[in-house]
């Protein structure tokens, strides 16, 4: 499977406030072009913070998904939380029967909670005793046949698919502008690394509305 992560960044860093409310950070230009980047992936996927902070539906626009059909796609691309305990809302945007959802849960998630989701327009996949094992996850969404798969955060999930080195690009927006906070979610949040710092090489730098795009790839990621 090929990851791409994307996120829009304010100048210092920071996914949001510590409000951990959406914030507008780019501009229109980059609304397009992640726009692009969603409607040529099989598939979008965000952590539970995400959706209990956004309620992002994750879809594209209806040019967009004439477009995805004509090429034989789905309309939308499939929607993916990773989601241990199923806390996802089943009145979640995301769950709007546009598009196939998968809801990546643990062992530990409760099983009201789960059957509530699959009868909510969720397909269920359990990876991991605890917490959502990525590495599972991702082979059993291969096998519903995602191969191009589209990050958008947050800062929490971003860090997991670092640590399981499951990144192929990096693409980041970086705002003009400043949120500050220590309590704010930033690009890779999580643990932290302390050593074997994931190493990026730049592709490439391009201004775009009232800020800077840059491009990574990550070098020998394990196959
Ligand atoms: P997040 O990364 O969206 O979700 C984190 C949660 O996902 C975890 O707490 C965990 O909860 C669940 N999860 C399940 N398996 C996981 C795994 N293997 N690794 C990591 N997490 C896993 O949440 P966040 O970091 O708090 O980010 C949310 C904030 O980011 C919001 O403020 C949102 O507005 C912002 N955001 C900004 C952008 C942007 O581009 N600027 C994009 C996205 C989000 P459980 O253990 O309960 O499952």
């Amino acid at each position: 499977m090929h990851v791409v992560v994307n996120a829009a960044m304010s100048t210092d860093g920071k996914l949001s406030s510590r409000r951990r409310t959406q914030l507008e950070i780019s501009g229109p230009r980059d609304f397009e072009r992640v726009a692009d980047l969603r409607a040529a992936s099989d598939a979008v996927m965000v952590g539970i913070g995400t959706v209990l902070a956004d309620d992002p539906s994750l879809s594209v626009d209806t040019d967009r998904a004439r477009t995805r059909e004509h090429q034989g796609n789905p309309p939308q691309p499939a929607r993916i939380v990773a989601d241990s305990r199923a806390r996802t809302p089943t009145d979640a945007d995301l769950l709007d029967s546009a598009a196939a959802v998968y809801v990546c849960v643990s062992e530990a998630a409760p099983r009201n909670r789960v059957d509530a989701l699959a009868a909510a327009n969720a397909v269920p996949i359990t990876a991991g005793t605890d917490r959502v094992d990525l590495p599972r996850a991702l082979r059993a969404l291969e096998d519903e046949g995602i191969e191009r798969l589209l990050v958008e955060g947050g800062g929490e999930l971003i860090y997991s698919f670092f640590a399981a080195d499951l990144v192929d690009e990096l693409t980041v927006f970086v705002g003009s502008v400043i949120i500050g906070g220590r309590d704010a979610p930033t690009l890779v949040d999580g643990d932290g690394f302390v050593d074997a710092y994931p190493r990026l090489a730049l592709d490439d730098v391009d201004k775009l509305d009232d800020g800077v795009l840059l491009r990574f790839s990550v070098p020998n990621r394990s196959p």
